[in-house]
């Protein structure tokens, strides 16, 4: 597939070499930034998941034997063809999830750094040795693959979550079953055409398309998987993680969030809102890190608040193709229509800093866009404060003490990302120590994470192994001890 380009794609499975026709009933894939039909999807079944995990099950034996170096070095052209591609890539994230070109080309820039990384990965050592204590035995590990790995992918990060999920357990040496989300399959599928185009032989990875509650229902819940890594709503996370203790596969759950930043008194606070400003509102709040609730010391809250409202009000709205925007549409009307939902009865709840507007001004009429809210002062278990609402909506609280800060941050059952903001190197050591979330950073935002190191969730908002850099060789890997000795 040439991704970018303005024609309707088709999104076909990928079930071994076949790529079976849409069939009579597929998903319409819109553009969310002006309802253009971008591409049809095709509407997978139970069976197609049963066919692609026995297609997996087959390709795994002859692909774990293949040289290491083989495998990276089918990554590394991989990730020169992605990179070589990586303009009509970008534009295709965004004409099919919404997000700001400048976002798709930042996205598409990680994808690349991951598959790198990966190829890489082939040259690093696995496995420890050790001295036997009572023979001369030589004692090692190694480090096999686990077999056959389910994927199943959200719409937010259509080219990058696919890739960081996927090329680890390929480099591992195992074969991958993906299920692309069913609003933006076709970015995900540029990754796997390419792989195939590098040389991946058929059935190492295949993909299966369609509704969550069908067709990922399947993967998740099927006896032929080793292991099923889930990135998604926390709500689904749950039933995956039920269908694999059924199934017995390893379960990596990558979930939501509610992600707190504190800006104390002594912060830089032209940093601290440029950075709440950027977590809050890229991909119009629809990262899992991205920012949600903020405590600012009371003596700095009504700077910070007029800033952050300066800034956002300043923003420019649009389809994501045009120069220049800043705030994309939401992934889809429904998505709109809760969003604002929910910033109605938060506005109603608290003081109305920038009212959530639903843009409907010429062009964007025809897009699901809303644009930036910011609401102070809410009761502490108010909607916008206890739940993952997916959309540019900042809730913002004065405090009176790094105590009570701290205590509110930690005051949710997600524990994804986290920041303060302070010149106060101890404050800034104790809240590293004491904030209960998977990333915490200091001066800086909550959402993003580079490539090469762990990435994960605490409390609801993760379950498992971590991802990126080393840490899924835990996952997708099976541990072996030898112990060699002479036969005399
Ligand atoms: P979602 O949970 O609705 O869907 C994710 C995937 O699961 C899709 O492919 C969907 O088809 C599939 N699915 C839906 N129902 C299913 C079921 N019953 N069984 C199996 N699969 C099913 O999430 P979404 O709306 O696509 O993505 C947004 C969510 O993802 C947010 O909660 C966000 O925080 C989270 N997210 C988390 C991370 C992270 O790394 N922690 C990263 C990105 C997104």
């Amino acid at each position: 597939m040439t991704p970018g380009d303005a024609a309707v794609r088709e999104a076909r499975q990928l079930i071994g070499a076949r790529r079976p026709a849409l069939g009579a009933d597929p998903l319409e894939i819109r553009d969310p930034g002006n309802g253009d039909l971008v591409g049809l999807g095709a509407r997978g079944s139970a069976d197609d998941v049963a066919a692609a995990v026995a297609a997996a099950r087959a390709a795994q034996p002859a692909w774990a034997a293949t040289p290491l170096g083989a495998r990276g070095e089918l990554l590394r052209r991989a990730a020169e063809m992605l990179a070589a591609q990586r303009g009509a890539w970008a534009r295709l994230i965004t004409r099919e999830m919404g997000k700001p070109l400048r976002e798709s080309l930042a996205e598409c820039d990680r994808a690349v750094a991951i598959v790198r990384y990966y190829a890489a990965e082939a040259q690093r050592p696995f496995g420890a040795q050790y001295a036997s204590q009572e023979t001369p035995a030589w004692i090692f590990t190694r480090r096999e693959p686990v077999g056959v790995v389910g994927v199943i992918a959200p719409w937010n990060h259509p080219g990058a979550i696919p890739t960081w999920k996927s090329v680890p357990a390929l480099l591992y040496g195992n074969a991958v079953v993906l299920k692309l989300a069913e609003q933006a399959p076709l970015s995900g599928l540029v990754l796997v055409d390419t792989l195939r185009e590098a040389g991946l032989p058929d059935g190492v990875v295949n993909v299966v398309l369609g509704v969550g509650e069908t067709v990922g229902a399947a993967l998740a819940a099927h006896p032929g998987l080793d292991v099923i890594s889930f990135t998604g709503s926390t709500a689904v996370g749950e039933r995956i993680r039920a269908a694999a203790g059924v199934s017995g596969a390893r379960a990596q759950l990558e979930l939501g969030g509610s992600n707190a930043a504190i800006v104390r008194a002594d912060a830089d606070v032209e940093l601290a809102v440029g950075a709440l400003h950027a977590g809050a509102f890229a991909t119009s709040g629809q990262n899992c890190t991205a920012t949600r609730r903020v405590y600012v010391a009371r003596e700095r809250y009504d700077e910070v608040a007029e800033r952050l409202v300066a800034r956002a009000r300043a923003m420019p709205v649009g389809h994501g193709l045009d120069d220049g925007v800043e705030l994309g549409p939401l992934i889809d009307r429904a998505a709109r229509d809760r969003v604002l939902a929910a910033c109605r009865r938060a506005e109603a709840a608290g003081t109305v800093l920038l009212a959530a507007e639903e843009q409907r001004d010429g062009r964007l009429a025809a897009g699901a866009f809303v644009g930036p809210a910011l609401v102070g002062d809410l009761p502490h278990d108010a909607e916008l404060a206890r739940d993952e609402v997916f959309g540019p909506a900042l809730a913002l609280w004065p405090v009176d003490s790094d105590e009570q800060a701290l205590a509110l941050a930690n005051r949710s059952r997600y524990g994804l990302s986290a920041s303060i903001f302070t010149r106060d190197l101890d404050v800034a050591k104790q809240f590293v120590e004491r904030i209960e979330a998977g990333v915490v950073r200091v001066n800086q935002k909550t959402s993003g994470v580079e490539p090469h190191v762990p990435f994960g969730g605490w409390k609801a908002s993760g379950h498992g192994p971590r991802e990126q850099g080393r840490a899924p060789l835990e996952l997708l890997t099976r541990e072996k001890t030898v112990y060699i000795h002479p036969s005399a």
